[in-house]
């Protein structure tokens, strides 16, 4: 490992131009970094990965996010809603195989009947698996009272990605109206702490538009806001929206990937106890990239448990891998390389994130 590196990684506290030489290391020199960082995960969070089974509840978006392949204008996809039926189907799949631990996600509504039928869900999940499946919720922004009234029905975390945190390059990736402000985003992160979730959040790496010294305020964002979770990966193009006009503006596969994965290192080290979720759209550019980020401090990751026969209408990007893998193709072959990387599976654990069950004693002390 080079002395500035070196120096670098024994302070006390990274700032934030360390994090953007880190960043800038070269991929043959960035060993050394992803050697300290599974060092640090070993130590604090151990070598377990934890299964969130990952559930697609619906491809209908109210939004018209520019990066993303379901928006509500992209006509390309025929819409679906998982029956209640596919969806307990699928959580009991999780349950039964010990993963302990579902993520529900959607496109983006906010409907009265949405509401409903969300918290009737959850309390159907909760009720058909003895409240021991941990379930964590995507379903976007919404307002104060839906966050509680899911979390009284039984959610206990919810991811929302601020997707970027600096806000001009926010707003030139969504469409300039009310409903995509990076205000409101903010705003819902606080409130989903304020209703008692364990909350995560998540930016894309590799946009057009995006430098790395934006790239190194992502990671100190997610520090001010003492998150409990990440998950974040790389941006994938996709032709049916109006990013790909972008498309060379882009990083190379293997740098986005290479980035992706030093973000992770990088997190590990500057958040030690926090749960950080190794991303399908890291495999999507690199069949190995979800090993790789688990070895370099990575600790959670999301098979998909969608039925099949929907998946080809939940792209949110190209070449989404596994779509034709039935839940146990998938849970093989994770079980196989994860133990290959000399991680065990954390069977029957939720997994909570360390750094919020350390938050809740500090607060409760
Ligand atoms: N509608 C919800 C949840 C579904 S989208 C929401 O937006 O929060 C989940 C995530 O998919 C988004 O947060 C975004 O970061 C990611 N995503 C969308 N399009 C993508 C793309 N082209 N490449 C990589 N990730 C993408
Ligand atoms: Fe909808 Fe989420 Fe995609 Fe935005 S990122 S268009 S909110 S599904």
């Amino acid at each position: 490992m080079s002395q500035p590196v070196e120096k670098i990684l024994q302070k006390k506290y990274i700032d934030k131009d360390d994090i953007r030489l880190l960043l800038s290391l070269a991929p043959a020199v960035s060993a050394g970094l992803f050697k300290h960082s599974h060092e640090v995960k070993t130590l604090q969070v151990g070598r377990k990965v934890f299964f969130r089974g990952l559930i697609e509840y619906s491809n209908i978006c109210t939004k018209n996010c520019f990066y993303c392949g379901i928006r509500k204008d992209n006509q390309r996809y025929s819409r679906y809603t998982l029956s209640d039926e596919e969806v307990l189907e699928a959580a009991l799949y999780a349950y039964e195989n010990n993963f302990a631990s579902i993520v529900i996600q959607s496109g983006e509504q906010s409907s009265k009947a949405f509401t409903h039928t969300i918290d009737g869900l959850l309390r159907k999940i909760h009720k058909e698996t003895k409240g021991q499946l941990h379930v964590t919720l995507s379903l976007g922004e919404q307002t104060e009272d839906t966050y509680k009234r899911w979390y009284d029905a039984g959610a206990h975390r919810y991811l929302l990605r601020i997707e970027v945190s600096n806000p001009a390059l926010y707003a030139k990736l969504h469409p300039d109206d009310l409903r995509h402000t990076h205000k409101a985003r903010l705003e819902a992160l606080s409130l989903l702490r304020k209703s008692g979730y364990q909350v995560g959040t998540g930016v894309m790496i590799g946009l057009p538009f995006q430098t790395i010294s934006d790239l190194a305020d992502d990671l100190c964002f997610f520090r001010d806001l003492d998150i409990d979770m990440v998950g974040m990966g790389p941006y994938v193009e996709h032709e049916d929206t109006p990013l790909w006009e972008y498309r060379n503006l882009i990083p190379p596969v293997a740098d986005r990937v290479d980035l992706s994965i030093k973000m992770v290192a990088i997190l590990r080290i500057i958040m030690p106890d926090i749960n950080i979720a190794a991303t399908t759209a890291l495999q999507t550019l690199d069949s190995n990239g979800r090993e790789k980020a688990i070895y370099a401090g990575a600790n959670v990751i999301m098979p998909n448990l969608t039925p099949v026969k929907y998946r080809d209408n939940y792209l949110l990007y190209e070449n989404k891998p596994n779509v034709k893998d039935q839940p146990d193709e998938t849970r093989k072959s994770l079980e196989k390389n994860i133990r290959a990387a000399g991680d065990e599976i954390g069977y029957g654990e939720w997994g909570d994130s360390r750094h919020y069950k350390n938050r809740s004693s500090e607060i409760a002390k």
